[in-house]
């Protein structure tokens, strides 16, 4: 293969780009993880993390993928038969589904159209006829990756509360966690699920469960089994900084570093960060004259922008010619969006002229493929930014 120069611009919704920084952390020798030097780290990370959550209580830290800790939090709460109700927003609400069934649960399904988020009057019209709370849980995905939607959270929990309804409220903020506005305990949500590959800045490889006293009750009285996931050997451990099996013990590293930098940073900034970066980006499209896939205004997301093709264009052409081209990875579309979207990651270590330099190669990439637009996109981005 011929060298190319320059990094590569990796501008896939997570994994994201890993900053010197962090990289640096994880270049370390592994150490053994039931000595001294590690209850130090263990006990670092497990207590930062909490603030980065906005959760007072436990945090778990997995070494396994968004999907292991998504299959975490329904077997530690859950019991075999349960009711669950879910959202269609799009491929990743999609896919936890399937896992729920998998499980042996029965998911509730509401319908959706890839184009909103979840909507919370279609919930709480859903929770009031369950008047045998049969359903035990509401699973909703904060920032759906596949569309670019992010779902008012705060809101879903006050539909569940005005139905006086028991269930716990599950929400994955895998590509919204250290991007946009995200608060645990205050939007009283029971497990949280995480991911280290998007906002986090870190390769993949750490799923989290951030925890409720309710979840931790639900633990104890439901039964789906759990042997590698389960919460309780975890807490038992984590007590003093230790796992009971071998963590990731490189990417925890890299976890305390992303920590810092989040904090020193500022979370209130890096949200506002993200805001600024995906209206700039909304604001190239919107000039292109293409269209983005979220009809919501208020629901479009600071992590990720997805593009709908011109009708008769294929979006994995256009990523096709923009990665020979340019070296830029783009989001391919997902499920029911397939070939139709393409989608732009301005999440993680991002700043101004990374945005500039993603669009500018968009710009050029729907220049090569013949795709109608109107030049001038990553202008209107840099009027923005430069204002
Ligand atoms: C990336 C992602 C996942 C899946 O995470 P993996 O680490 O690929 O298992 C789940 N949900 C959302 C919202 C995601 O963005």
């Amino acid at each position: 293969m011929a060298r190319t120069a320059g990094r590569h611009f990796l501008q896939i919704p997570g994994p994201t780009q890993v900053p010197d920084r962090i990289l640096r952390a994880i270049d370390m020798p592994v150490i053994d993880h039931r000595g001294p030097e590690f209850g130090v780290l263990g006990k670092k990370v497990l207590t930062g993390i909490r603030d980065i959550f906005k959760c007072a209580g436990p945090v778990i830290i997995y070494p396994s993928s968004g999907t292991g800790a998504w299959e975490a939090a329904l077997t530690n709460t859950l019991s075999p038969g349960d009711r669950v109700l879910m959202y269609e927003s799009g491929h990743f609400a999609t896919l936890w589904k399937g896992i729920a069934e998998r499980m042996g649960l029965q998911p509730e399904f509401i319908e959706g159209d890839w184009r909103r988020a979840a909507q919370p009057e279609k919930i709480a019209e859903r929770l009031a006829a369950d008047k045998a709370h049969e359903i035990k849980a509401v699973c909703m995905v904060h920032n759906e990756t596949a569309t670019g939607c992010t779902a008012r959270i705060p809101e879903i929990r006050k539909v569940i509360d005005d139905a006086g309804h028991p269930a716990l409220y599950l929400v994955d903020v895998i590509s919204s966690l250290a991007s946009i506005d995200y608060r645990h305990d205050e939007w009283g949500v029971d497990v949280t699920i995480g991911g280290s590959q998007k906002g986090l800045m870190l390769p993949p490889g750490l799923g989290f469960n951030a925890l409720s006293d309710k979840a931790l009750q639900a633990s104890q009285n439901s039964t789906l089994p759990r042997a590698y996931w389960g919460w309780q050997e975890m807490l038992a451990a984590n007590g003093n900084g230790f796992f009971p099996y071998t963590p990731a013990t490189n990417l925890l590293y890299g976890l305390s570093e992303a920590i810092d930098m989040l904090l020193e940073e500022g979370l209130d900034n890096v949200f506002a960060r993200h805001d600024r970066h995906a209206e700039a980006t909304r604001l190239a499209v919107d000039h292109w004259g293409l269209e983005v896939l979220c009809q919501e205004p208020r629901e479009y997301s600071s992590s990720l922008t997805a593009i709908l093709m011109p009708e008769g264009h294929d979006a994995d052409a256009l990523r096709g010619v923009i990665k020979d081209k340019f070296d830029m990875s783009l989001g391919t579309g997902l499920g029911k969006v397939a070939g139709k979207v393409f989608r732009i990651g301005h999440l993680g270590d991002f700043n101004d002229l990374t945005l500039i330099g993603t669009l500018a190669g968009v710009e050029m990439g729907l220049g090569i493929a013949d795709v109608p637009h109107k030049k001038g996109g990553a202008q209107a981005a840099m009027d923005f930014l430069g204002a």
